[in-house]
């Protein structure tokens, strides 16, 4: 088994869509060895055997953080290993254990023996496992003393500490599920939620399957985004949707209706609304029922605000929609008001996670 997960491995992530992967080595800490030595003082010329035991090996812990909901921050380190134990010493010292290196994980984590392909753990919430135990201290001569045998001379090296390479695996479940008529402007506003942080743009996924994205809020929140056109190209069509994709994009918790304020074959942004949401009704009641934030979409094309302002004012009247509750009005090509969506989007994702400035922030109609 190589030491270090070689590069192309990270190329070779097959292209599937909803997971995400990450193959890690992991490596407990080696036990300390044990230690020879015998007691030396003045008139007691045959001092009996002083040597320590080796401390443990530190062990991999591994431990369900809920709120994680990619394996992103796996991407950037392979290898992680616990602090080995000391080596015994005289006069009877054993040696100290190495400290154990705790890895968070999102619940729902599957964690594979890439070697073997052997599923080894499915990672519950909450749930906290010994992936790798740290190997056991080595014992030092004192402890092969008896009354026979007054002299050893021997020790025991410290076990080694297990080495793993580990696949994990995680299906990814949208937070957030788009939908509008086609060019409506789903792709360009992924795109634009996704690309404010350069490093997340370039997460495999990301690139490989364009429906699916994350957002970063901040270093610590994140939000999974996914378009899916499927559903309603799909169901126009009378393509039917995948059984799979479907109970995905069932478990999204909001959804993000998008309407083109001026749509350019001229078709009503209202109408257009209606439609969606029919088929919506026809396609899933699950998805139907589901909490949606309708998005109007292109405010650039509208620059005088007087005018854009009645225009939403009357679409809202129109499809008896809460101004302040249900909708925001960004362009995604421009970014106005994206930030603004993306702080409503967590917030309706984490009612109780107040984050600083969100709160008072307005929130524009
Ligand atoms: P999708 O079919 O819903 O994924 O829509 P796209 O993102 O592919 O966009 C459809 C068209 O609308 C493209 O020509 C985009 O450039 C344009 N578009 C998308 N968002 C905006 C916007 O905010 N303002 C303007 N003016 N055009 C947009
Ligand atoms: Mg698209």
């Amino acid at each position: 088994m190589p030491l270090r997960p070689r590069p192309h491995r990270r190329a070779s992530l097959p292209s599937c869509v909803f997971v995400d992967r990450a193959l890690i080595t992991v490596k407990a800490g080696d036990g300390g060895s044990g230690h020879v030595s015998f007691r030396r003082e003045k008139f007691i010329p045959k001092g009996g055997p002083t040597g320590g035991n080796g401390g443990r090996g530190g062990s991999v812990i591994i431990v369900a953080e809920e709120g994680m909901s990619t394996l992103y921050d796996y991407r950037f380190q392979l290898r992680y290993e616990a602090q080995n134990g000391e080596p015994g010493g005289a006069k009877q010292c054993s040696g100290g254990d190495g400290k154990d290196l705790v890895l968070k994980l999102p619940a729902g984590t599957l964690i594979f023996n890439n070697a073997t392909g052997e599923l080894i753990h499915d990672l519950r919430n909450k749930e906290t496992i010994t992936i790798a135990a740290g190997g056991k201290g080595g014992y030092g001569n004192e402890h092969f003393k008896s009354s026979t045998y007054q002299t050893p001379r021997e020790s025991t090296p410290g076990e080694k500490g297990p080495e793993l390479n580990l696949r994990l695996e995680l299906k990814l479940i949208a937070d957030v599920g788009f939908l509008g008529k086609p060019n409506a402007g789903k792709s360009t506003l992924l795109a634009a939620l996704t690309r404010a942080n350069p490093k997340i743009a370039d997460y495999p996924f990301t690139t490989l399957s364009p429906q699916l994205g994350i957002a970063e809020v901040d270093a610590h929140r994140r939000i999974v985004l996914a378009d899916i056109p499927g559903l309603i190209e799909g169901a126009a069509k009378g393509a039917g949707l995948g059984l799979e994709f479907l109970r995905h994009v069932e478990r999204t918790r909001v959804l993000v209706h998008l309407i083109d304020l001026q749509p350019a074959d001229g078709s009503d942004p209202a109408d257009n609304y209606r439609v969606i949401r029919e088929e919506l009704r026809q396609h899933s009641q699950a998805l139907y029922d589901k909490r949606e934030l309708v998005v109007l979409n292109k405010i650039d094309l509208i620059p005088d605000k007087k005018e854009r302002e009645k225009l939403i004012k009357s679409l809202c009247r129109e499809l008896e929609l809460r101004m302040d509750r249900d909708v925001i009005a960004i362009s995604g090509a421009t970014r106005e008001n994206v930030p603004a969506l993306l702080g409503r989007l967590w917030r309706e994702l984490n009612p109780t996670d107040d984050v600083e400035g969100w709160k008072s922030a307005p929130i524009e109609a």
